[in-house]
């Protein structure tokens, strides 16, 4: 078990005190969004149930709670759904006396809500969120594990002055692009177009690697960077962990190959402890500043009509109906996009679509421009 080393070394390190590294210099941006560690003290830690289809809460996304789930990853990235919390914490908030990762339940039904919504035929959609977020988090616990056995020989504290430096800008971790790497080859290893493997021909779903693509890249800072140069991205948190150099350009080429290395055995689903949250709703965590609006209805202006190059009816059509399912679906990349009233949505990769509201709460929106990404101001 992870625990035993993490006995053995944390109890041959000086105390870790903050005052020592408040000078520490970062050259990355805060972040825009900054979640309270007590943002998920109202919800209950219970054990993973051992059937990955098991929900024991119902399922209760109404369309508010998706918006606010939705607005919740795109501002602060995957760790709304699911997170992981260090041995090294195991006394601090949220869930005091556990550590390891924990599954947010109404995360899970976001994730495979989503699916169902994109794939109206595929099943096994709770197991493909679970195991997802999985690919995330447990990445987490290898970097953990991996600093541990550089701080058991050098006696001192690596993992902690890291995430100290990072409070404030969370979500630029060269470590969040790592994460979310881990979880792209998993989606990768599920979608039968794009891999030949056991799990692609059971439970796998053709087109499933695009979905998650985009839900990764809708995500802020470096979890939007999972698909860059791998080693570069270990290079670049090896100099923050070993170097104290933490810039997007910083390197330390000869130690990257051992970021997110780890013993065997201490990695699996038997080595870090699973646990879900329930009784969490978004809507209540979250300023409805940040939720997605729903589309219920959309009315085009004879402008918007006369945008609409001749052969784009169909993608347009197309759009229009999937905004009308569910205004998350991360393909759509449907967000605010300037004052005072405007809301863009992408019809494909070259085009994309501006609505103004008429209503929010009825979800009344209005078509009012089309265009490529350059013409609409999408650079
Ligand atoms: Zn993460």
């Amino acid at each position: 078990m992870a625990v035993s080393i993490f006995n053995e070394v944390l109890s041959k390190l000086p105390q870790f005190n903050p005052k020592d590294f408040e000078e520490i210099e970062i050259g990355y941006p805060n972040d825009e969004f900054q979640p309270e560690a007590e943002l998920f003290d109202s919800g209950e830690a219970i054990p993973l149930p051992k059937d990955d289809d098991f929900d024991p809460e119902s399922q209760s996304e109404n369309e508010g709670e998706m918006g606010a789930a939705e607005g919740g990853v795109r501002a602060a990235g995957i760790e709304i759904l699911a997170f992981y919390k260090s041995y090294r914490h195991i006394n601090s908030p949220p869930f005091r006396g556990k550590w390891g990762i924990f599954y947010v339940n109404s995360g899970v039904q976001h994730i495979s809500q989503m699916l169902a919504i994109e794939f109206p035929c595929a099943q096994n959609l709770r197991e493909i969120a679970l195991n997802f977020l999985w690919s995330h988090e447990i990445f987490h616990a290898k970097f953990d594990v991996g600093v541990l056995g550089f701080e058991g020989f050098s006696k001192t504290h690596l993992y902690l002055p890291q995430k100290f430096a990072f409070r404030r800008s969370k979500s630029y971790q060269p470590e969040e692009a790592l994460a979310n790497a881990s979880a792209w080859k998993y989606a990768k290893s599920i979608d039968p177009n794009k891999s030949s493997s056991r799990s692609a021909q059971t439970i796998g779903i053709p087109g499933v690697l695009d979905f998650f693509f985009q839900f990764m890249k809708n995500q802020p800072g470096a979890y939007a960077r999972f698909d860059e140069n791998l080693f570069d991205l270990k290079s670049e948190a090896a100099a923050g962990i070993f170097n104290s150099q933490r810039s997007k350009y910083a390197r330390a080429d000869d130690l990257a190959p051992w970021v997110g290395l780890h013993p065997s055995g201490y990695c699996s689903h038997s080595d870090i402890p699973e646990h879900l949250v329930v009784g969490i709703k978004y809507s209540k965590l979250i300023s409805p500043a940040r939720f997605i609006p729903s589309v219920k209805e959309i009315r085009e202006t004879p402008k918007f009509l006369s945008d609409v190059p001749v052969g784009h009816q169909s993608f347009w059509e197309k759009t229009k109906s999937k905004l009308i399912k569910s205004s998350c679906l991360p393909g759509l990349d449907f967000k605010y996009f300037e004052p005072l009233n405007v809301w863009s949505a992408k019809v494909n990769d070259n085009f994309r679509a501006h609505f103004s509201p008429i209503s929010i709460p009825q979800g009344i929106w209005e078509a009012v421009s089309y265009g490529n990404h350059k013409k609409m101001g999408h650079g």
